[in-house]
């Protein structure tokens, strides 16, 4: 039965609490700040070196892990009966820990030559940073629990590091614009949601930013030209640029636009159309699926920009039915694939005409039809609110409820 013991270096940002459950040894990179020398996690907790981080005029500097701190980890290994090291550094095109590990494994072996074939140290590339192999070298401890063989072990730490993207966000302003200014790279943007009007305000007025992306589109300005403040209008006094998504209102819109559109006349290119005739909106963000999607955004994106009366027509029509576009059913059938009702009820179709039925009384049309609609879908069976159809909804509406309200507007 092998004993594998994990080494890890300060970089891989692995908790103390997981350090210690899983008995992983992790050297330290050596830190210089303004010029004096330091252990990461020795010399401060990571709580502290943030505070220290936040007085530097200058980025600290690192340097590798010395061998010899690695030769004294195999060695307290060795002489504590392990027979396999598995020892993952920091990326190794970004650090020289990495060839430290290996002077180490030589120099260990030249002390210990009858350590060979009875000790094995197996040194690592994570080709990454922090916790992005933090976390399988910890994954990894724990497979060598569950009985995993030092050969699995290696094999998924290769996979997962072959595999492996990170991505970096700044949480400090100030070393943002310093990295800018160092010409690592050319705009400052963010991106927020709707309900954070406050933080985005606050991060527009910092001056700090060229772009945003933000969601703005017909069935919701909210963040734009209704709302408290327009916040597309004072970003682009700061001189931002705005990309527009959620120009649609979200993918999970989609399958309903699908059943109003002849209704509610508001398709696709409107809706591109509406956002590129906010004059603040420099792009926007279309996700077009196919050459085909792609074509005809491009086309509506040509068109002349609307006017303020068509823009105004547009916003009302779409206002008008917009509180019913999370709560009709949409038809797409999903629920149907998986259930059936135990009363024979055809319940999309009949929530979909009632659900017609809503939009257009909303928009002012007759509706005398769908009651003979509805009567020609309905089947002798009616629906007695068992519930048996609420899991199988995946955007939670409450179908009996909604086929209560169905039968009383259009029953006989
Ligand atoms: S609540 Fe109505 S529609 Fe849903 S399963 Fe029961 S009877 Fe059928
Ligand atoms: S009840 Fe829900 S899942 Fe079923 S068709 Fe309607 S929207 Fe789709």
């Amino acid at each position: 039965m092998p004993k594998i013991k994990f080494i890890a270096d300060t970089a891989s940002d692995i908790p103390d609490e997981l350090l210690l459950e899983y008995d992983i040894d992790m050297p330290s990179v050596p830190i210089t700040i303004e010029g004096k020398g330091y252990f990461e996690r020795r010399s401060f907790s990571v709580r502290e070196f943030y505070q220290i981080l936040s007085g530097c005029a200058e980025i600290p500097a690192t340097s590798r892990v010395p061998a010899e701190d690695y030769k004294a980890c195999y060695e307290r290994a060795f002489s504590y009966g392990f027979t396999d090291i598995i020892n993952v550094t920091i990326n190794a095109g970004g650090s020289g820990t990495n060839a430290s590990a290996h002077m180490a494994k030589s120099l260990f072996f030249e002390e210990h030559p009858g350590a060979e074939g009875k000790f094995n140290i197996h040194i690592v590339d994570s080709k990454t940073y922090t916790m992005a192999y933090g976390y399988p070298v910890v994954q990894g401890a724990k497979m060598a629990r569950e009985g995993k063989s030092c050969g699995e072990i290696l094999d998924y730490l290769y996979d997962f590091f072959d595999r492996c993207e990170i991505y970096l966000a700044c949480y400090s302003l100030d070393y943002a614009k310093k990295l800018q200014g160092e010409g690592r790279f050319t705009y400052l943007g963010f991106s927020s949601h709707y309900g954070d009007g406050d933080v985005i305000r606050a991060a527009i007025e910092t001056g700090a930013f060229e772009a945003c992306e933000l969601p703005y589109n017909v069935y919701n300005p909210v963040l734009a030209e209704e709302g408290a403040v327009n916040l597309f209008k004072l970003a682009g006094e700061h001189g931002m640029g705005i990309i527009n998504m959620k120009a649609y209102n979200g993918s999970g819109t989609m399958a309903i636009f699908k059943q109003i559109k002849g209704l509610t006349k508001i398709d696709y290119p409107d809706m591109t159309r509406f956002c590129l005739s906010n004059p603040y909106v420099s792009t926007i963000d279309a996700g077009a699926r196919s050459m085909e999607e792609f074509l005809s955004d491009a086309e509506a994106a040509n068109q002349p920009a609307m006017t303020a009366q068509e823009r105004a027509e547009l916003r009302e029509r779409a206002r008008r039915v917009s509180p019913y576009l999370n709560t009709i059913c949409r038809e797409c059938m999903h629920c149907l694939e998986k259930f059936e009702c135990p009363q024979g009820v055809n319940f999309p179709k009949l929530l979909g005409i009632h659900g017609r039925y809503l939009v257009s009384s909303s928009l002012g049309f007759d509706t005398a039809s769908y009651k003979g609609e509805y009567a020609a879908a309905a089947t002798d069976s009616a629906c007695i609110a068992c519930g048996a159809c609420l899991p199988w909804c995946e955007y939670h509406l409450d179908i009996p409820e909604m086929m209560a309200k169905a039968s009383g507007e259009l029953g006989a």
